[in-house]
């Protein structure tokens, strides 16, 4: 999952990075209304997190803007304005939600997983893939009575793997929901992920749900013989 962090207050900014790295998001941050937008465009974010009162402007016209143009990603306003009209503005403008700091970094995760599960629309929050299951809503996996513990970035690339089941996910891909935008690192980083999700999800005597597509990725889910 790959995140828009479009703050000015380098604090909040420096702290929301944190907060989501530690959950397993890969975010990008921009600090201004112009930088914001242009990284909205040129990527593809599973969520926004965005500020309203910018340096060189405000959100709410970048979000319009950015709205106009067809895109649909999910939008969570953060925002020091609390008031009525302000919260309704920024909803009417094509916000997903809004929340108003100071903030509680419980329910920010909690709105921004909401978002993210609405953008998938997938209203029952457990991905189930044979005998594997994964709630996404509270990060916990499970296959048949065995419950599998998983580092962030294990999950993360679960997740992206159970939300295409049946499909082949490219190394790009993961990379892209992995990784910061300024990320200097390996590519064969996603594999040592896959095969560390690997040894947790397929143990000896289990039927394997996770399959290597030579020169294209990897593909969650069981194959005939
Ligand atoms: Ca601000």
């Amino acid at each position: 999952m790959r995140i828009l962090v479009v703050e000015d207050e380098p604090s909040v900014r420096e702290n929301l990075k944190e907060l989501l790295a530690s959950e397993g998001y890969a975010v990008d941050a921009a600090q201004t209304a112009e930088d914001g937008a242009y990284l909205m465009r040129e990527n593809d974010y599973d969520a926004v997190i965005l500020d309203i009162v910018l340096p060189d402007g405000s959100g709410l016209d970048v979000l319009k803007k950015f709205r106009q143009g067809g895109n649909a990603v999910p939008v969570l306003i953060l925002s020091a304005l609390g008031g009525i009209i302000d919260r309704v503005s920024g909803l009417d403008t094509g916000a997903d939600d809004y929340l108003v700091k100071p903030f509680v970094s419980a329910e920010l995760l909690a709105r921004l997983r909401a978002l993210v599960r609405r953008r998938y629309v997938q209203l029952d929050p457990v991905i189930r893939v044979a005998d594997l299951a994964i709630d996404t809503k509270a990060r916990k996996v499970s296959r048949g009575k065995r419950t599998i513990e998983l580092k962030p970035k294990e999950y993360a690339v679960l997740e992206i793997l159970a939300r295409n089941a049946g499909t082949p996910v490219t190394r790009a891909m993961m990379w892209e929901h992995l990784y910061d935008w300024d990320y200097d690192g390996m590519s064969n980083t996603v594999d040592v992920y896959v095969s560390r999700l690997r040894t947790k999800i397929d143990r000896p005597g289990e039927k394997p749900l996770i399959h290597t597509r030579r020169g294209v990725g990897y593909v969650l889910g069981l194959e005939e013989a």
